[in-house]
C-alpha cells in the first residue's frame, strides 16, 4: 500500500506516551496479571475487536515492552493515521452518495500496554476494537507485530484491513445497525446472539472490501498482492483457523466472527460489488 508521506486524519487521540494512566485499574485483583488479561478480552470480545482469546488461552500472546516506544510503533501511528483519514474520505463518500446521509468520523485512540476504555480496559492482548458508547477505536501500535508474527498475516495491507475493518464497526453504530442487532443479543440465548455476532462482523468484512476497492478507485494506493494481503488476514483471524491453531475442537455455535471461508467471502463481496447493499448481511440464508 502506497502511504508514506501522505496526508493523515486529525482524529487520532495518541496516549502512547501516557503509561501511568490505568496503573490503578492494573491493581484490581481479577485472578493475577493473566486473569485481568482475559477478563478484558471477554468484555471487549462483545464490542468488536479483533478475537485473540484462543491465542491467550494457549498462553502464546507476547504483550511486548510495554510502555516502551519503539520507530516500529511510530512508523505503525503514521500508518495508521494515513489508513484512517482514507477511509473517511471514502465512508463520507459513500454516505453523501450511497445513503443520503452525513459521515461523522470515529476517533482512533493509539496506545501502547494499556490504556483505560468505556468498554473496559484495554491491553495489547486485548487486540484492536471499537467501542460504540464512545464512538473511539482502541489499537495497540504494538498489535501489528503479533498479526504478523503470530497470527501469520503478513503484509502492511493486512494490518490496513484491521482498521478498515475496526471503522467499518463505526460506520454500522451511525447506520444504527449495532444498536439494533445488540439490543436483539441481550434477549437472546448464547448461540443466537453468537450468530448474530457472526453477521455484524461479516458486514464489517464486507464494509472492510468496499473500503479496499474505493482506496484503489480514489487514492491509486493499493499495490500489488495487497487484496491477497487482506484476503490472508480475513483468513488467519477466522473463527475456525484461530481455534485450530490454538489445538481447540472447533465449534461453529461458538463462532462470533465467522471462519475463514467466510470472512474471505464476505471482504471479497464488498470488494467486487462496491454497495453497502450489497453487504446485508441479515437478509441472506447463506452466510
Ligand atoms: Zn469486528
Amino acid at each position: 500500500m502506497k502511504w508514506r508521506g501522505r496526508r493523515g486524519s486529525g482524529n487520532i487521540i495518541d496516549r502512547r506516551r501516557m503509561g501511568g494512566r490505568v496503573s490503578g485499574r492494573r491493581g484490581v485483583a481479577v485472578g493475577g496479571a493473566g486473569g485481568f488479561g482475559l477478563l478484558a478480552i471477554v468484555v471487549v470480545g462483545y464490542f468488536l475487536g479483533v478475537d485473540l482469546t484462543p491465542l491467550l488461552d494457549e498462553g502464546q500472546m507476547q504483550t511486548g515492552g510495554g510502555g516502551e516506544i519503539t520507530a516500529a510503533d511510530d512508523e505503525a501511528a503514521q500508518f495508521v493515521s494515513v489508513t484512517l483519514a482514507d477511509t473517511e474520505e471514502i465512508w463520507a463518500d459513500i454516505f453523501q452518495s450511497e445513503l443520503d446521509a452525513t459521515y461523522d468520523p470515529a476517533e482512533l485512540v493509539l496506545f501502547k500496554g494499556a490504556t483505560q476504555s468505556a468498554c473496559g480496559g484495554a491491553s495489547a492482548a486485548t487486540g484492536p476494537f471499537y467501542c460504540p458508547p464512545e464512538e473511539r477505536i482502541f489499537l495497540d501500535t504494538g498489535f501489528f507485530t503479533t498479526l504478523e508474527r503470530q497470527l501469520g498475516a503478513r503484509g502492511d495491507f493486512a494490518a490496513a484491513y484491521v482498521v478498515a475493518h475496526e471503522v467499518a464497526h463505526h460506520v454500522q453504530n451511525e447506520l444504527g445497525v449495532l444498536d439494533e442487532v445488540n439490543a436483539v443479543r441481550q434477549r437472546s440465548d448464547e448461540a443466537t446472539s453468537n450468530a448474530l455476532s457472526v453477521r455484524i462482523e461479516l458486514q464489517a468484512d464486507c464494509f472492510s472490501g468496499i473500503w479496499a476497492r474505493r482506496a484503489e478507485a480514489m487514492f491509486g494506493s493499493l499495490e500489488p498482492g495487497d487484496i491477497e494481503e487482506a484476503m490472508n488476514a480475513a483468513a488467519r483471524i477466522g473463527d475456525d483457523t484461530l481455534q485450530r491453531e490454538a489445538s481447540r475442537t472447533v465449534r461453529p455455535d461458538s463462532f462470533t466472527h465467522g471462519s475463514s471461508e467466510q470472512r474471505q467471502r464476505w471482504f471479497a463481496t464488498g470488494y467486487e460489488r462496491g454497495s453497502v447493499a450489497a453487504c446485508d448481511t441479515f437478509a441472506t440464508d447463506r452466510l
